[in-house]
């Protein structure tokens, strides 16, 4: 009962920490939907959330994230299941059969290997474009913003079995948000110009999601702020 207390307490603090922002920035509540980030919490947390009325979690890495929507998913809970991490070509046709959505779609190759694992699951996978805007770190996850269209017209001619739902970004470590998702608001109107349903901006996680609905993110991703800190390990 504790660890639903602790849950339930948080999940409100960030529910009403969205709502303040939407209001603060003109926009209705019901626009930002809230993914609660699980990776290395158990699926028993996952099944807390459901109760508690969450309806989109995200994972980070393969198996722990098939582990985990295995488990939840025998007993008997419907979540929409966000993979959010980098992820290897190799393990692609795996995600591809237990995502809803993947995040982090951020190279030809792996839009490629996805979409072959969606046709064998039969399946159409939602998927996001990751863009980067961090210059400084070349290791970082995501393509660079001048690569997007290339990216988003080798999804939409070369992979039917994927659906192009939008951008997401993780904001550059230590530095101000704001001019990163300022920017990725501009990537996105350009988007949905060729791509008039790929309307989803994926940006904030707990430290930064005020800025990023103050730019328009139609998604925010959140982790501690709900279940508490991760351990170091992880
Ligand atoms: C872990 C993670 C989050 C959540 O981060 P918190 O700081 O725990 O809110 C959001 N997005 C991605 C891509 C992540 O890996």
């Amino acid at each position: 009962m504790q660890r639903r207390d602790e849950l339930e307490h948080n999940l409100a603090a960030v529910r009403e920490r969205i709502a303040r922002a939407c209001e603060q920035h003109g926009r209705a509540a019901d626009e930002v939907t809230l993914i609660v980030v699980t990776k290395t919490h158990p699926a028993s947390d996952v099944a807390i959330l459901a109760e508690l009325g969450v309806t989109d979690v995200g994972e980070n890495r393969h198996p722990e994230a098939g582990d985990k929507h295995r488990e939840v998913v025998e007993a008997g809970i419907d979540l929409r299941w966000h993979f959010v991490g980098a992820l290897q070509t190799n393990k692609a046709g795996a995600v591809a059969r237990y995502a809803d959505v993947v995040q982090s779609l951020d190279r030809p190759k792996l839009a490629r290997a996805l979409d072959r694992g969606a046709q064998a699951a039969g399946r159409t996978l939602r998927c996001l474009i990751q863009v980067d805007f961090d210059t400084t770190d070349p290791g970082r996850a995501g393509v660079p913003p001048q690569d997007v269209a290339a990216l988003a017209e080798v999804v939409v001619t070369e992979c039917p079995h994927l659906e192009l739902g939008g951008v997401m970004t993780v904001a550059p470590l230590g530095q101000d948000p704001a001019p990163s998702f300022a920017h990725l608001r501009e990537i996105s109107t350009e988007l949905t110009r060729t791509v008039p349903s790929a309307t989803t901006i994926s940006a904030g996680m707990s430290e930064d999601f005020e800025t990023a609905i103050a730019h328009g993110a139609t998604h925010v991703r959140v982790g501690r702020s709900v279940l508490g800190q991760r351990s170091l390990l992880q």
